[in-house]
């Protein structure tokens, strides 16, 4: 079927991308797999490229666009070649709504420039070793000193993807405890500068997949972070999250999707080349009805992508809507993905063939961003229920 998601532009900026990432990533991505990380520099080629910029008004250095389609282009065409930009998806998919929507005027001004040329790279840290699905429960301080010109912050966050390579770090603290009424008041977000005192970055974390994205542990003592550094209203971050996790769990759903789709094809390549018993593995008839139920299921997942991507576009994205996404192509990927290694036989267990990273990559996307259990509670509530 047609898709009509993506225009002209969308679709010339699909071209771009994916040159780029023939030229600039395939060609050394094994060495960001040793290294566990992309190079910090290749996120000035980003910057260079315009992809930190599409979304940030002209005024501050970007193209202005509205459209969160780009963010998808980019999603899918990192997972058609079996790739990805780093920790850097985080820096424009999570990072960059937080910092459009509730920044002031002057924040801007000294934010966005270095964040699209790419010299301020940015994470989040919303999780805690303690606490990950009640993220209510955080115990991070952040106490405003007597003189009412900074905070002091204290405690430590977990699994920070580009916590390691991050120039600000948009952190999630208590600036009042929680009240028996609501224990979602009181959290406050702090634009944290990694250079300051106090402020450690502890082991960079050794996953079972996403190899070049640095997750990192964070931790603060005593770190003094200027009032003028705290994003949006005291004690409201509770809700700022609320209206920003739809679009993280959308990028979500797409880069699930996407890995999926480019699962069926790697597998679909594969089974035509290799032979068993002197013919074709794609000559087995279960070969061809596994694929085609893949294919199949990829189809599904492409109809609820595309329509959150345009609801998302359009406003209307709910916080269930993007729940429910995420939870059937997280779920439906997995299987998907699964059986195109099946596919591959040994060889699809060699870190050398790109299914083998899909396999590991996507196992994270029924965790972050909220888990499984967690969206099915949203839907569910959603439901009256
Ligand atoms: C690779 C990676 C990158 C990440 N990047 C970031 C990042 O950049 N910034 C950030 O802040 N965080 C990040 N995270 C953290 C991620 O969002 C959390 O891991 C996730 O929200 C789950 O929290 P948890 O790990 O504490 O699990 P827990 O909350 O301890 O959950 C354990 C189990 O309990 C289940 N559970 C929890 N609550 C319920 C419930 N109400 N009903 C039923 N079951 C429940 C969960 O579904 C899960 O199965 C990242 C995690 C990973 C693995």
């Amino acid at each position: 079927m047609r898709r009509t998601v993506f225009n002209e532009d969308h679709e010339a900026f699909r071209e771009t991308i994916r040159a780029f990432i023939a030229a600039e990533v395939v060609p050394v991505y094994d060495e960001w797999m040793q290294a566990g990380q992309a190079p910090r520099d290749f996120y000035k080629k980003l910057g260079e490229l315009g992809v930190f910029g599409i979304e940030v008004p002209e005024e501050y250095g970007g193209a202005g666009e509205t459209s969160f389609k780009f963010n998808a282009v980019i999603t899918e065409e990192c997972a058609r070649a079996g790739v990805s930009f780093g920790g850097s998806g985080v820096h424009t998919a999570l990072c960059l709504p937080y910092f459009l929507k509730y920044a002031t005027e002057e924040q801007k001004q000294r934010w966005l420039p270095p964040f699209v040329s790419g010299d301020m790279m940015t994470a989040i840290a919303m999780t805690e070793p303690g606490t990950g699905s009640d993220l209510a429960g955080m115990k991070t301080t952040a106490k405003l000193s007597a003189d009412g010109t900074h905070y002091v912050l204290n405690g430590a966050k977990t699994f920070i993807t580009g916590g390691v390579l991050a120039d600000r770090v948009i952190v999630c603290a208590r600036t009042a405890p929680p009240s028996p009424e609501d224990r979602r008041a009181g959290i406050t977000l702090l634009v944290v500068d990694t250079t300051s005192p106090g402020y450690a970055v502890g082991r960079k974390l050794d996953k079972l997949g996403l190899k070049t994205s640095d997750t990192a542990e964070l931790s603060f003592t005593d770190v003094e972070v200027p009032v003028e550094d705290r994003l949006g209203e005291e004690g409201k971050a509770f809700s700022y999250l609320g209206q920003n996790l739809p679009q993280e769990r959308l990028g979500i759903a797409v880069s699930a999707y996407a890995q999926a789709a480019a699962a069926v094809r790697f597998a679909t390549e594969y089974v035509q080349e290799r032979e068993v018993f002197g013919k074709s593995v794609a000559s087995f008839q279960n070969t061809k009805f596994v694929l085609a139920d893949c294919k199949t299921e990829v189809d599904a997942m492409q109809a609820v992508v595309d329509r959150a991507l345009d609801a998302h576009d359009a406003g209307e994205l709910t916080p269930a809507d993007a729940a429910s996404a995420k939870l059937f192509t997280t779920e439906r990927a997995a299987v998907v993905i699964d059986k195109c290694l099946q596919l591959h036989g040994g060889y699809g267990y060699m870190q050398e063939y790109p299914i083998s990273r899909l396999y590991a990559d996507t196992r994270v996307t029924r965790i972050y961003g909220g888990t499984s259990e967690v969206m099915r509670s949203i839907v569910a509530k959603s439901m009256g229920l």
